[in-house]
Formats: C-alpha cells, structure tokens, sequence
C-alpha cells in the first residue's frame, strides 16, 4: 500500500430472499430467525454461513488497508410474500446503520433481487433509493443480485454498479463480489465513472449454466467483460413465480462513462442470447417416464432432480408425487430427500435409532404437497443439529437442523430435516449416514443447485416435472400483474419477425 493512498470506510450489508409470489405461506420473522439474523457480527458468529460474504470483503478490505462496516446480515428460504413489518424493520436496521456510521466511502449490497414484500414489488430497488437519500449522489453504491432477480429501473439509477452471478447453480458468488468491490473502490477512489444500459430479452424461463449453449453464453459474456471500457456483464434470468411488473430476462452492461457502448452492448448480448432460446429450454421428463428410463440405465447412480418441490424456489419440500410413484412401483435402492415435516420428525428422534414405527409422511402444507403416505419406517440415523455443506466453498455450511433417516421397503432411504431447503449437497444424506455410491436413484429435491455437488457423483441427470409448487410451464403461468407479451407466451415479443430481422 503506497502512502498517498486515501484509507476507505465501505458500509456493507447482506439482507436476501427469493419470493414466490404464488406460495401459499408468507415469509415471517421465523424464516429469517431460521438461519440468524445477524446485526453487525455475522462474520464472526456465522463465518461458514451467513457471514460468509462479510468475511471475504473484510479480507479484501484489510489488504488495501481499507476498513469495512459491517452492518446486517439476513437471508430467508424462499416462500411467499415477506410480511411488511419484517421486510420495513431490517431495511431500516440498514438504514440506521449507515446513518450512524457517519460519512462513508462507499457501499456493497448484498442481495437477491427478486424480494418481494407486503406493498414493495421490489424490495431491493426500494432498498438502494433509500441508500442513495443517504449517502448522497456521489458516494458509489455497489449491488450483488443472485442471476434470478427482477433487474428494475429504479436499482439500475439508485446504484453504481450491479452485477449478478453468472452461473446456475450459483458457484460464483465470491468472484462477482469481489469485482463489484474493485468497481466501487476505483469509482470511490475517481478513477471509474460506471454507466448501465439494459435490454429488455422479453423471455421467461430458467437457464442452467452447465451445458452448452448457455456455458457457451456465459463465456461469451466474460469475453465481452475483457474489452476496453466494459466493466461489467449481467445476464439477470429473472424469477418466474415472482409476479411483478418489472420481471424476466434482461441483460445489462456497464461500460466506464460510456452510456453508447453500454447500450450498444447490452442490446447486442440480449439479441445473442435471445437466438439461443430454443436451445436453451431444459430438458424435462415426467414421473413416470423418469423412473422408467433410470431403471434402464447400468450402474452408478442415477439422480433425479424433483424441480416442483424445490425449497429454494418456494416450495414448501414435502411434496409426496415422487415418493408415491416409488412405493407403487417397488423401486429398489433408492434416496430421497429432503423433507420438511417437523412432526415426522418428532416422532422418529423419540422413537429413537433402531425403532420401527408406522410414519405419516410428507403432504402437509397444501395441495402443492400431494397426499401424505403412510408408511413402515425403520429409523437408521438422527442427527441434532445436520448441516450441508455450501455452493461456493466446502468451508461453507448450511444448516438443515435436528434430521433424521428412516428406511421404508426395499431399502428406500429417506431423509427427512428441520430447516426447509433444498438438497444441493451429497452431504444431506452421507451426513446421516447414507451410502449413496451404493445407491441406483437418487432423488433431489431441487431445481439446479444440486448439480454442482452431484453430477461427479452420477450416472446421469434427469430433470422431473410434478404437480408441485414450481410450475415450469412458463407459457401458462398465471401472470396479474406482468405484461403477457414474453416468449415463449408469445413467439416474437420484439417483433422481430414481422420486421424481417433474425434477432441476432
Ligand atoms: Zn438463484
């Protein structure tokens, strides 16, 4: 660090949650209560979870002699609309924080993006406005979004920069916050003067980053990343089941002052990545056709990914559609996991390892559940407090709370855990003692994340559709509020074709 060098204050927060604005339960004081909220101390009491993103920006900060303040951390499972007082109290928490932090140099937020809130359809915008009053029109305001956020005009004027991961299942947190963090020291420091242009792609959907073209696309992006005056490449997906005005797919560039190739850009990636549509949709299979083709494939397992019931999308992860179509059919040595069902739970830890019990399972929360099964259960593993290790690093950790594993007919393992969330890790299951190299079936409920951590691990990857919670029909999702006028609802939303031009 040279002498002449200015030492920075960087106010930072992280405050996270992806609504469904379709689920049945909104998301309350105990979904954040959940996993901690943390004022000010999340990188010392949560280092491997919450605090994670604390610690690496007080790291960078530390290393360029610069100092962070760091204020709130909280994030929720997604669910339904986030209750007005919950929502008002830790954006306020925020707000209180920066005020008594006295004059900063700049500011990272860290959040979702697609947070919805009694009154609020986007919270985030809401959010950096309010930080903008704050800090004034000078001091650089930099935002982390996860890629399936709703990109509105009023984050695009209240920040400097956003930047959203590039990758599903989201491996790339920590290397897009640490650009963003070199964006708002350089502009603090007058060296950048960033500008964002966006286009509007006019599509819904959801986009997976490990196959060809859309890994092809993020590179694509990272190519253009590296030209003269680029800064920064966004490609926001967009939430489906969030039902808000400014919603889907929009890519965004941000050039160092020069609004013209920012436009020029964004508008050339956006029609680039609109040509890949049709190659882009995932590959889906229904129940029955799933199970039929993972009986025929030879060894190792198979994993099944039950995108409906995904927890990190909303769903309440309960849902019994799978679970029921294995025990009709005898399905030998297959996992399944994880449910929500705290009673289940109760019972089975007081039953004790080793008891066989007759269990009511899954099918509680509401007909996107299915029916509960009954069943007759040995309990094989209970653990107090389980965890699963994390997307960006093995350091990190999730919590899943008190779990258990019970084994039903033909050696079907099913684990089932307290905190609601998604299977992205192995480690749910092996955690409790589960031997999955053994297994032929593995089923996940989860929409993508999983992939990461269980492709090394799998024969092959099938993609299932249920009556759950996540309706992956994007042409017929039941939109109030959000214009109608996105493919694949409607073939040529730009009117590309009726001008004669290819899109591209
Ligand atoms: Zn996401």
């Amino acid at each position: 660090m040279s002498n002449d060098k200015k030492m920075m204050k960087i106010f930072a927060a992280f405050l996270a949650t992806e609504t469904n604005t379709y689920a049945a339960a909104p998301t309350g004081w105990g979904s954040f209560e959940e996993y901690g909220i943390y004022r000010g101390d999340a990188s010392t009491r949560d280092p491997q979870g919450l605090g994670g993103s604390m610690v690496e920006l007080r790291r960078l900060l530390a290393a360029e002699g610069h100092r962070l303040v760091e204020s709130l951390s909280a994030f929720a499972q997604p669910l339904g609309r986030t209750v007005r007082a919950v929502y008002e109290r830790l954006r306020d928490d925020i707000l209180d924080d920066l005020r008594a932090a006295g004059p900063v140099d700049g500011v990272i937020l860290i959040l979702h993006g697609a947070m919805v809130a009694d009154g609020y359809d986007d919270c985030e915008g809401d959010l950096a406005a309010r930080v903008r009053e704050i800090v004034g029109p000078t001091v650089p305001i930099g935002v982390e979004l996860d890629l399936h956020c709703h990109y509105t005009a009023l984050m695009q004027r209240s920040a400097d920069a956003i930047i959203a991961y590039k990758e599903y299942p989201h491996v790339d947190a920590l290397p897009r916050l640490q650009e963003l963090l070199r964006i708002v020291l350089d502009t603090a420091a007058g060296k950048l003067r960033p500008t964002a242009a966006m286009f509007d792609c006019k599509m819904v959907g959801l986009w997976h980053t490990t196959r060809e073209p859309m890994a092809g696309f993020v590179r694509r992006m990272q190519e253009v990343e590296r030209q003269p005056g680029v800064l920064s490449v966004s490609l926001g997906h967009g939430f489906p089941w969030g039902d808000v005005p400014e919603s889907g797919a929009r890519l965004w560039v941000i050039t160092d002052n020069d609004p013209a190739l920012a436009a020029i850009l964004a508008e050339r990636l956006g029609r680039e990545f609109w040509a890949l549509r049709e190659q882009t949709v995932t590959p889906m299979l229904d129940i029955e056709t799933a199970l039929d083709r993972a009986a025929r494939i030879e060894g190792g397992p198979v994993v099944i990914a039950d995108i409906a019931d995904n927890a990190g999308g909303g769903a309440m992860s309960d849902s019994s559609f799978i679970l029921q179509a294995l025990l009709a059919r005898g399905t030998q040595g297959a996992a399944i996991g994880a449910f929500w069902d705290l009673g289940a739970i109760q019972l089975c830890r007081d039953a004790g390892v080793g008891a066989r019990i007759a269990l009511r399972l899954g099918g509680k929360c509401g007909p996107a559940s299915g029916m509960p099964v009954d069943l007759e259960v040995v309990v094989k593993g209970v653990v107090d407090q389980h965890v699963q290790i994390g997307l960006n690093s093995t350091d990190e950790i999730a919590p899943l709370g008190p779990s258990v594993w019970v084994q039903a007919a033909n050696g079907l393992d099913i684990v089932l855990v307290s905190v609601r969330s998604q299977t992205f890790s192995p480690t749910v299951f092996t955690g409790l003692g589960i031997e999955l190299a053994a297994k032929r079936l593995i089923i996940v409920k989860s929409t993508q994340h999983f992939h990461a951590q269980f492709a090394p691990l799998a024969r092959e990857i099938l993609y299932v559709t249920t009556p759950g919670a996540i309706d992956m029909d994007f042409a017929r999702l039941p939109y109030q509020v959000r214009d109608l006028d996105y493919w694949p609802r409607v073939a040529d939303p730009h009117g590309f074709a009726a001008r004669g031009e290819a899109g591209t």
